[in-house]
C-alpha cells in the first residue's frame, strides 16, 4: 500500500494507473477507521481498480465549539486496517497540503445543506463540500464511496459533485451496525459505559417511527411521542424528522412513490449521536 501526504506525490502515484485508464475509487475519512469504514473501502474495491482511501480531520467543517482537538486519530492502526482491507493507496495530506497558505476558495451547496445539521453546525457543509470536491479533483476519482449514516452529508456531496460537472459516481453505503443496532461511530468510543447501554434506542425509535409512518399515521404526532421517549431516557435530540430522501424537504404524511427517510441527531452525555432510517 502507498502513502503520499502531498499533491506532487499522489499525483505521480496514481500517474501509472491512470495511464492504463484503471477505475479509481476513493473513500473519504477523517480516520478513527472502524467496520463501517471498512465496508466503504469493500464497496469501493468492488466497483473499481485501484482504491484510495484519504484520512483527513477536515478543520474547516469543524466549528470553533466543536470537537477538532479532542477527534481520534490513530494513524498507525487506520494503516494496518487498510492494508488488511485491500487499499492500494492511503492519502494522508497535512493540512498544509489541502489549505495551502492564501486558500480562499470554498463550496457552497444551497438548499439541501441548509437544515438539520447544516442550521445545528453553521459552516460544516461547506467544509464538507470543499474538502470532498478537493479530493475529487486531486484523485481523480471515477467513484467516491459515502456511508448513509451520514445521510445530508451523502446528500450534499453528491449535490456539489452534480453542479460542478464532476465526473464522480457517489456510491452510497448502507450503515453499519453494532448487533444492538447502534450505528457504528468513531464518536461511541465517548459513552460511558451507562450511555452505551441506552445508545441503541435511539435506532429503536427510529424504527417505531417508520412502521408508524408507513402505516399511515402523520409524522408530526409519531415523532413528537418519540422525541419525548429519547427525552425520558436522558437523550437531548436536536431533532426527529420525516425529510423527502433526495432534498432533505421535510415531509409530514408518506405519499406514494415519495422516496423517504426518517433523520435524527440526538445528544446522549457529550456525544451526539447521528442516525436516520429508509421508509419502504
Ligand atoms: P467519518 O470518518 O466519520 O467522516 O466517515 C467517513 C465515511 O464513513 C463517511 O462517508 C461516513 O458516512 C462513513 N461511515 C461512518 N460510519 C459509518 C457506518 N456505521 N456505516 C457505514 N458508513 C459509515
Amino acid at each position: 500500500m502507498l502513502i503520499h501526504r502531498d499533491i506532487p506525490g499522489l499525483r505521480a502515484a496514481l500517474g501509472p494507473w491512470r495511464a492504463r485508464s484503471a477505475r479509481i475509487a476513493l473513500v473519504p475519512t477523517m480516520g478513527a477507521l472502524h467496520d463501517g469504514h471498512l465496508s466503504l473501502v469493500a464497496a469501493a474495491r468492488a466497483a473499481a481498480e485501484v482504491v484510495v482511501v484519504s484520512i483527513f480531520v477536515n478543520p474547516t467543517q469543524f466549528g470553533p465549539n466543536e470537537d477538532l482537538s479532542r477527534y481520534p486519530r490513530d494513524e498507525a492502526g487506520d494503516l494496518a486496517k487498510l492494508r488488511d482491507a485491500g487499499c492500494d493507496l492511503a492519502w494522508l495530506p497535512t493540512v498544509n497540503a489541502m489549505y495551502p497558505e492564501g486558500s480562499a476558495t470554498f463550496v457552497e451547496v444551497r438548499g439541501v445543506s441548509e437544515g438539520f445539521e447544516g442550521a445545528i453546525r453553521p459552516g460544516h457543509f461547506s467544509g464538507v463540500a470543499t474538502v470532498c470536491t478537493k479530493l475529487f479533483l486531486q484523485t481523480g476519482a471515477d467513484v467516491a464511496a459515502f456511508g448513509e449514516k451520514d445521510w445530508q452529508q451523502l446528500q450534499v456531496v453528491r449535490r456539489a459533485a452534480r453542479d460542478l460537472d464532476i465526473p464522480v459516481r457517489i456510491l452510497p453505503v448502507p450503515t453499519m451496525r453494532e448487533a444492538d443496532g447502534l450505528a457504528l461511530s468513531s464518536r461511541n468510543r465517548f459513552l460511558s459505559a451507562e450511555e452505551r447501554a441506552k445508545a441503541p434506542l435511539l435506532y429503536a425509535a427510529l424504527r417505531r417511527a417508520a412502521a408508524r409512518i408507513v402505516a399511515g399515521e402523520a409524522a408530526g404526532a409519531v415523532l413528537a411521542e418519540e422525541d419525548a421517549v429519547l427525552r425520558g431516557e436522558g437523550f437531548v435530540p436536536d431533532y426527529l424528522a420525516l425529510v423527502e430522501a433526495e432534498t432533505l424537504r421535510p415531509l409530514d404524511i408518506l405519499s406514494p412513490g415519495c422516496t423517504a427517510r426518517v433523520i435524527a441527531a440526538a445528544r446522549l452525555g457529550t456525544v451526539r449521536l447521528l442516525d436516520n432510517i429508509p421508509l419502504d
